[in-house]
């Protein structure tokens, strides 16, 4: 029996065409997409779309919409076996966490994927990524879905959602995993690594988990960074969960004012979370004597999280009215493939 996909259309610059009023890129209808990729209906399998009413840059994603897609997800996840988000580049991995985060349950692929270049564009990067994820979102094995898991395909390489950060603004190879091996290739053969597929237990059915709360705040330090920016960033009201992009394996300058200001707010009940401003390797609080301060406070380590992972998990976590050692376990915890708290080779 064929299978049967869902084309989620978001918006992003696979759908975009020029505006000729003032040449910039808008999104625009889905209808004119499939139009332009008559090659989809060569594809082994049959395929619907649903799509945003207004198309957007991803830009404008936010966790509103994130529940949009897993509301779309979950009303139609009976009816198919697989779907692919088409969403901008700017923000997928934020939304590709996220979504990994609040879906529980997932027994079947869900595809993230966009392009650099305009699908109309006499260059695109669209159309083999479009149609890629299609067949990677049908692949089969003893009548299962071969992918359980929410990913981004991105130019030949098939990558576990929360583990993919963009890095690149340029090139068509815009996404990488630095701390996660790529899961799948597509080349002569797609070929998809069956040992680094996510595999959880099932405990039910498909849920959605749309709780979440955005009071997170994000430092990324400096040498020499300003301390009245320091005290009125981490001062801000309402802030629950506040994260310091920190150096190497997780260091901080270690001024007197500074780790006050810090011991003051976790005393205060934030959640103060640490990661590096490194792609790869992992935080290690405790390491280097200018983190010490940080291991006596009992700040939480984010270990090998990418940034987009740190804040979509703080930002689901937050909704789910946790203690603060509740919130602690769970974030330093592996929910769905994300983190890895030690080195292969120690
Ligand atoms: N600004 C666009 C977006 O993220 C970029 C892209 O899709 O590549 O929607």
């Amino acid at each position: 029996m064929q299978t049967k996909i869902l084309l989620v259309y978001t918006g992003g610059t696979i759908g975009m065409a020029k505006d000729y009023g003032d040449q910039s890129l808008k999104p625009f209808n889905f209808d004119n997409l499939l139009k332009r990729i008559p090659e989809l209906s060569l594809l082994d399998c049959s395929f619907d779309y649903s799509s945003f009413e207004t198309p957007i840059d991803s830009s404008d994603m936010k966790p509103e919409y994130w529940v949009e897609i897993a509301h779309t997800i979950r009303d139609n996840y009976e009816a198919y076996d697989g779907f692919v988000v088409l969403h901008g580049t700017d923000t997928m991995a934020y939304t590709a966490s996220a979504l990994s985060f609040m879906i529980d349950n997932l027994e079947k692929p869900v595809i993230f994927t966009g392009s650099q270049l305009p699908i109309g564009d006499l260059r695109t990067d669209a159309k083999e990524n479009l149609i890629t994820s299609i067949q990677l979102a049908s692949l089969r094995k003893d009548h299962q879905p071969l992918i359980k898991e929410v990913c981004i395909y991105f130019e030949y390489k098939l990558l576990r959602a929360n583990r993919a950060t963009k890095i690149n603004a340029e090139n068509f190879d815009a996404f990488e995993s630095p701390n996660y091996p790529v899961i799948g290739v597509s080349g002569v053969h797609l070929e998809v690594k069956e040992d680094l597929t996510l595999k959880l237990p099932i405990t039910g059915p498909l849920t959605i988990n749309e709780k979440y709360s955005t009071d997170v705040g994000v430092l990324k330090i400096f040498p020499g960074m300003n301390r009245s920016f320091i005290e009125s960033v981490i001062n801000a009201p309402s802030i629950k969960a506040f994260i310091i992009e920190a150096f190497g394996t997780g260091n901080i300058f270690t001024d007197q004012w500074f780790i006050d200001l810090l011991k003051e707010k976790v005393a205060q009940g934030i959640h103060l979370i640490i990661n590096t401003q490194c792609a790869g390797g992992m935080v290690e609080i405790g390491r280097y004597a200018t983190s010490d301060a940080l291991l006596e406070m009992r700040a939480i380590s984010s270990y090998d999280l990418t940034m987009e992972a740190a804040i979509t998990k703080a930002i689901y976590l937050l909704g789910q009215d946790l203690t603060h050692e509740e919130f602690r376990t769970a974030y330093e915890a592996n929910l769905k493939g994300e983190l890895r708290k030690h080195h292969y080779i120690e």
